[in-house]
């Protein structure tokens, strides 16, 4: 029997870095750890890896009879399949509470701040071990794109201490200007299958029994997704008809402006209207000030199906 930390499906930075993180600190503290993932990476997260030299985490999706570290999350939809067949050790996350269980006590980290690493970083410091200088500038990278370079209401101070703290070890002077050099590739979004972009950071959420599909796309300039749309809409129109949810809603956010387009299929037309206080027009809305899925987008909608 392996120990492994995983971050959700469709893994995100946060994710993946969190995964690799948090099993080098078990590993100093003399717990042996695998850190794995349960999908493919992000443009993103390999310029980050390819940035600071590290391999992806093992591809592993079944892990009955394993035990494992949860990291960025605690919901049964975003878990490996099998989770249930496993042994949960620890949750390590910064969401509202979610509906994974245990059989046996466990260790938990859960902390409202705006990414995983941040609490990894606590971790370390909790355990007094020093972080190679490649890992943190991985830590670091992962806070900024959570935290939308500090732009997302999400983003504590605790976050931005962290980042600071972070930079100095991994000897980066300008830390923001790397947050956005991400966001860059982040933003190339061209030449892309549709599905691909529409999958890059998607989750399926189960909201009092109604599964509801949220995707995301963060860029620099809306603008380049002017001609996309149409082709978005159909795809996500698609995607709901093969996988049964009530609604698929796609926000795509411009973190210059400070504001996601949010385009939408859904069983109920009313729903944007109902959980964001607007209406559609054409099946998108433009939501003001909206950054973040799991504090803005996703305790609405929760309401709505309450
Ligand atoms: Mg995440
Ligand atoms: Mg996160
Ligand atoms: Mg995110």
């Amino acid at each position: 029997m392996a120990v492994y930390a995983v971050g959700h499906k469709v893994p995100d930075s946060d994710s993946i870095v969190g995964a690799i993180a948090l099993a080098y600190l078990k590993n100093q503290i003399g717990e042996e750890v695998i850190p794995s993932r349960l999908g493919e990476l992000s443009p993103e997260t390999q310029f980050i890896l390819d940035k600071f030299g590290f391999e992806a985490p093992e591809l592993k999706l079944s892990y009955a009879g394993e035990s494992l570290y949860i990291v960025d999350h605690s919901d049964i939809a975003l878990a490996p399949d099998d989770v249930a067949e496993a042994t949960l050790l620890g949750i390590v996350d910064h969401h509202k509470l979610g509906d994974l269980t245990s059989d046996t006590p466990l260790e938990c980290w859960i902390r409202p701040v705006g990414c995983s690493n941040t609490v990894i970083k606590m971790m370390y410091d909790f355990h007094n071990v020093e972080i190679p200088k490649a890992i943190a500038g991985m830590m670091l990278c992962a806070i900024l794109s959570d935290t939308v370079v500090f732009k997302s209401p999400t983003c504590t101070t605790a976050d931005i201490r962290c980042v600071e703290v972070l930079a100095e070890i991994a000897g980066i002077e300008d830390f923001k200007a790397l947050g956005m050099e991400m966001f860059e590739v982040k933003s190339a979004v061209l030449n892309t299958p549709m599905r691909d972009l529409v999958m890059r950071d998607f989750k399926n959420f189960n909201m009092n029994g109604t599964k509801i599909g949220i995707g995301q796309l963060e860029v620099i300039d809306l603008a380049i997704f002017d001609k996309m749309k149409p082709e978005l809409e159909a795809d996500i129109a698609k995607l709901r008809s093969e996988e049964g949810q009530h609604s698929v809603l796609l926000l795509l956010t411009d973190i210059m402006k400070e504001g996601s387009e949010l385009l939408i299929i859904s069983d109920d037309e009313q729903l944007t209207e109902k959980a964001f206080g607007k209406s559609t027009v054409d099946g998108k809305v433009w939501l003001d000030g909206v950054l973040s899925r799991k504090k803005q987008i996703v305790p609405p909608l929760e309401k709505v199906f309450a």
